[in-house]
């Protein structure tokens, strides 16, 4: 993977663009690729956002969310687009398996292919040019240094400001993550400058939820979570029973892991999902215990330091038994 300076001079050239992100994208997957999107509309390329699956209800109102191809739900037309592409941004993702079903149409293609992300251990070999940057605080930031350092940051607007912010409000938890620089909130000020309104933005993300989703959580805090105080941990699992329960939809579940960490003195906050195909971890940290090392070790996953993902094809009880025992290695470092 050569540097993302070196592609700066090919970036004015119009061509056929594809941008992708992760399954089931969250703010700063959606906010990055379509303030990316409307930037590389404006440099005059012709541009299309390929999302591997479906996405949560509060990110439909966003710029541009509606030109959004489903690859799930739109197979051949995303395909056909894919294998046309010139140019192909990955965003917010930095290993193939996490474009799920896209993967294989990714894997052959020749393209020439654009890495922006900032997780962990990033699968370098696959991309043309790229930067992985692990203490932004999110992709959307890093779209950010791309449009200034290019010689565009006169090209952000206030749709792209939106975007961008929105990303970057999702994965800092609202500016509350170490992650959150100071150079974080000089961005936001020059976003502000656009004149977007961020109060819209967080009541389009943390209030648009219906009835049914805030009972659900009220249920699963009252009856899914245990609190392990030996290990300083929350955890909480959530059978296919509850999620048909309470009618859960993509999203919906976003945010809950989040709560867990919300008790006084807890390091680890551990949540599994029985989704369709596998039971899905969330994994969040506090301080010094790395949940990216922890979901690579234990549970076929990763992320960040302090925040993360895994998955296994166990069943619930099978999972949170494993959870139960691997735990039992990691007291001290939870101390
Ligand atoms: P979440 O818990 O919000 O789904 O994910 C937390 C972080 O871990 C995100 O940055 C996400 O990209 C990453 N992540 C989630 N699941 C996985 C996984 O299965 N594998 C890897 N490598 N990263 C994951
Ligand atoms: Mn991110």
């Amino acid at each position: 993977m050569q540097s993302i300076q070196a592609f700066y001079p090919k970036l004015p050239v119009p061509g056929k663009v594809i941008i992708t992100t992760h399954q089931k994208p969250d703010g700063d997957a959606m906010g990055s690729s379509l303030a990316l999107y409307h930037f590389l509309t404006v440099l005059g390329h012709s541009v299309t956002v390929i999302s591997p699956t479906n996405w949560a209800g509060f990110l439909k109102w966003m710029p541009g969310a509606n030109k959004v191809v489903d690859f799930e739900f739109s197979k051949e037309v995303a395909v056909r687009l894919i294998q046309e592409a010139e140019l192909l941004f990955c965003l917010d993702f930095n290993v193939l398996h996490r474009t799920k079903h896209m993967e294989t149409v990714l894997a052959e293609l020749n393209c020439t292919k654009i890495l922006i992300d900032h997780h962990e251990q990033p699968q370098e070999a696959y991309f043309t040019y790229g930067i992985s940057n692990t203490a932004k605080s999110s992709t959307s930031e890093m779209v950010f240094d791309f449009i200034t350092e290019s010689g565009f940051g006169d090209k952000i607007n206030a749709t792209i400001a939106e975007c961008l912010y929105t990303g970057v409000m999702t994965d800092t938890g609202s500016f509350r993550f170490p992650s959150t620089t100071a150079g974080v909130h000089r961005m936001v000020a020059k976003l502000k400058e656009t004149g977007f309104n961020h109060t819209i933005v967080h009541e389009n993300i943390y209030d648009s939820f219906l009835e049914n989703r805030i009972r659900f959580i009220g249920y699963c805090l009252l009856n899914r979570m245990e609190v392990l105080y030996e290990y300083n941990t929350a955890l909480m699992s959530i059978s296919k029973n509850d999620l048909l329960r309470f009618y859960i939809k993509t999203g919906d579940t976003e945010g809950l892991v989040n709560q867990l960490l919300s008790i006084q003195g807890m390091k680890l906050g551990a949540l599994v999902i029985d989704r369709d195909e596998e039971r899905k971890w969330s994994f969040r940290s506090k301080g010094n215990f790395d949940v990216n090392t922890f979901a690579r070790a234990h549970f076929e996953g990763g992320g960040h330091f302090n925040a993360a993902g895994g998955r296994t094809n166990d069943s619930l009880d099978a999972t949170v038994w494993n959870f139960k025992k691997v735990i039992k290695q990691y007291q001290e470092q939870l101390q």
